[in-house]
């Protein structure tokens, strides 16, 4: 069976074709850098980079672009708060973003580019734009789409061009007053005192917030790209936007698949920095394993709204543990098993897998249902739990973790999380910081008690020696 994607553009579920065999080219709309981002905006990213791993799985070659937007009215204002350029706090925050992005095991994208280092790609394309006739100039220099020039505008949110009025971010601009019509969106805008700028034709500015991820897309993945995705709110008007501009200075399809995630709400509120009800990664990391929140995340469909709360965070670590200790047990039996060879009967058992295999691709085939995916996984566990003993050969016990590995992978979990903590590494660093000790180097035996408990381990001097356990 195919995979089957809901299409905002269709409103419907659609077989996913790709443009070219076995390759997938996806975009998806990143974060505007000038905080560290908060659990609302990890929702995109970890639900799409489970759409990735779940195509690398089916074996597509997954060219996957997100950007950083690293120029922006609120960084600029930071920038002025601390005194520095605005450049410092976008390297600062795409910085800590990746750090939040590698915790959650967020696959680093092929390419991350960012708004400012692609001003030259926006560039052309606003020439383009203006010498078809889809854009126009203001007195002041500020260049402005004509949204009705775009016969088709409207398509991907389903809405009316007549009922439309400007979208908020683009009614920020200056030069209001000289569109043509109010629908009409900034592409270019002219310098204001303090700001960064670019030198351009049409007057020293900087680029709106639509263009780039227009540019961005055609440049690192072509005219044409299979999927689109990011948070439901961007569909209108920056998705629409994005539209308008590739489709009609490209004239082709801009993207086959519209894919967008529903809110993470917290009190049934949209989670944003500017209604202050948000929690960052950091703050969530601090209190929780990354991979609880990736699991919470995972545990509702991507198009269904999640409320986050801390019974529901609790449930999380619960199921997660549950997954855990299952991979634990097989590790723990493969390590001990005696006998190599699978009995018949286990032969006949590692077959049944496959039916729990079967099941959670026809979850994942169905617009990546992670929710129902995770359920099967469940029933694996049960079913894992009920068949292995003491007696179990290594082959069957390890076949069985083979399976159960992949499939946790596909939803970025790393179930093998507690056989890394026990290996050698970990002792030889206990090791370390003993010699550390009696050297009375105190602050490399402080490091390395802070290193292991980084890794989830706490470390306890009793009288019989040094004892660790979990945190
Ligand atoms: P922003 O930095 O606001 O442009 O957001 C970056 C990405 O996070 C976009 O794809 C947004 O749609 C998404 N996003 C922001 N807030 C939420 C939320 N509360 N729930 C889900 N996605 C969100
Ligand atoms: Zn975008």
């Amino acid at each position: 069976m195919s995979i089957r994607i809901y299409n905002t553009l269709s409103k419907r579920k659609e077989d996913f074709k790709p443009l070219e065999p076995g390759k997938v080219k996806m975009y998806v709309c990143g974060p505007t850098v000038y905080n560290l981002i908060h659990i609302g905006n990890a929702r995109p990213m970890i639900v799409f980079d489970t759409v990735r791993r779940y195509f690398e799985h089916k074996g597509y070659e997954v060219n996957y672009v997100s950007n950083f937007t690293d120029v922006d009215d609120k960084i600029i204002k930071k920038s002025v708060e601390e005194g520095v350029d605005a450049e410092v706090i976008s390297e600062r925050y795409i910085a800590e973003c990746k750090k939040d992005m590698a915790a959650l095991n967020v696959k680093p994208a092929t390419t991350h580019p960012q708004a400012t280092k692609e001003i030259p790609g926006m560039l052309d394309m606003i020439h383009t734009l203006i010498a078809k006739k889809h854009a126009y100039v203001a007195e002041d220099g500020t260049v402005y789409f004509k949204t009705r020039s775009f016969k088709e505008y409207g398509k991907l949110s389903h809405k009316n061009i007549d009922d439309l009025r400007g979208g908020n971010r683009s009614l920020l601009v200056t030069g209001e007053d000289q569109k043509e019509d109010p629908l009409d969106f900034v592409l270019w805008k002219p310098k204001k005192d303090g700001e960064p700028y670019w030198e351009a034709p049409w007057c020293n500015g900087r680029p709106g917030w639509h263009i780039e991820c227009s540019v961005m897309s055609k440049r690192y993945l072509g005219d044409e790209i299979d999927i689109h995705a990011g948070g439901e709110d961007l569909i209108f008007p920056h998705h629409e936007n994005e539209i308008a501009q590739s489709e009609c200075c490209n004239d082709k399809t801009f993207a086959k698949y519209w894919m967008h995630n529903a809110f993470l709400n917290i009190d049934n509120h949209k989670m944003s920095k500017s209604l202050g009800n948000f929690f960052t990664v950091r703050e969530i990391l601090d209190k929780y394993d990354p991979q609880v929140l990736r699991f919470f995340m995972l545990s509702a469909h991507y198009r269904s709204p999640l409320n986050f709360s801390a019974e529901l965070m609790e449930s999380s670590k619960n199921g997660l543990e549950r997954i855990l200790t299952c991979a634990d047990n097989l590790k723990y039996l493969a390590d001990k098993a005696e006998t190599q060879e699978l009995s018949q009967d286990e032969v006949k058992l590692l077959h049944e897998v496959d039916s729990y295999i079967g099941r959670f691709d026809e979850a994942m085939d169905d617009d990546f249902n992670t929710a129902d995916a995770i359920s099967v996984i469940f029933d694996l566990v049960k079913f894992i739990n009920s068949n292995v003993n003491d007696n179990s050969s290594k082959g069957f016990v390890n076949g069985l973790k083979a399976q159960f590995v992949i499939l946790a992978d596909i939803l970025g979990l790393k179930v093998e999380r507690e056989a890394e903590l026990l290996d050698s590494d970990i002792e030889k660093l206990i090791n370390e910081r003993q010699e550390a000790r009696k050297a009375k180097n105190f602050a490399r035996a402080d490091e390395i008690r802070q290193e292991l408990l980084d890794k989830g381990i706490i470390l306890e001097d009793t009288r019989e020696g040094v004892k660790w356990k979990k945190a």
